[in-house]
């Protein structure tokens, strides 16, 4: 049977967003409250699927190998603090490669749905850039939630925001995962 999905960016929802990409692990910053967040929903029916753009490897910034260790071992803290993450997945093209799977385009959520037999029609796309809300969109979920952590308070001011005012917008992921749970999401 199909499994609705609660996809998740990575950068400024899991992890802080840095303007200058995250190369090494010294850049990274985990968001402990996103961690504890995740933990604290892991029993769920959902399955928990990162989706990152990491274009620094397109951009000949990082090699595609450090990406995936640096990616692997922000999932290693989400799970060995309890929580559950189910598939994660890297898109490593800069712009100019024109690939599927850089957000906006819908091409790790698609992956993600053909590996896990998720059921995007009741999944979830969670983001804090346009980008996120637009590959959910394109992916066909059922709600793009925003948050206002990482690029998200800032990216929900510029102009090409107008074409997503409807999409409810948090504070952090913990908001946004306590309004999945709480009962307030209608399917
Ligand atoms: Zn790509």
């Amino acid at each position: 049977m199909k499994r609705p999905a609660i996809f998740l960016d990575r950068d400024g929802v899991i992890i802080e967003n840095r303007a200058d990409y995250i190369l090494s692990w010294d850049d990274v910053e985990v968001f402990d409250f996103s961690v504890q967040a995740l933990a604290n929903c892991a029993d769920s029916e959902y399955l928990f699927v990162i989706v990152t753009n990491q274009s620094p490897v397109g951009r000949g910034l990082l090699a595609l190998e450090d990406a995936q260790s640096i990616n692997n071992r922000v999932v290693q803290i989400v799970r060995e603090n309890g929580g559950r993450i189910d598939g994660a997945y890297i898109c490593p093209h800069a712009p100019i490669d024109a690939c599927d799977c850089r957000k906006p385009n819908p091409g790790m959520l698609l992956q993600a749905a053909a590996e896990h037999d998720i059921d995007l029609n009741q999944s979830i796309m969670i983001g804090d850039a346009l980008s996120d809300l637009e590959a959910g969109k394109r992916a066909g979920v059922a709600h793009c939630l925003m948050l206002l952590t990482g690029r998200g308070a800032e990216q929900a001011k510029l102009p090409e925001a107008e074409s997503y005012k409807d999409v409810l917008k948090f504070k952090n992921l913990p908001e946004a995962l306590n309004w999945i749970f709480s009962g307030k999401l209608s399917k």
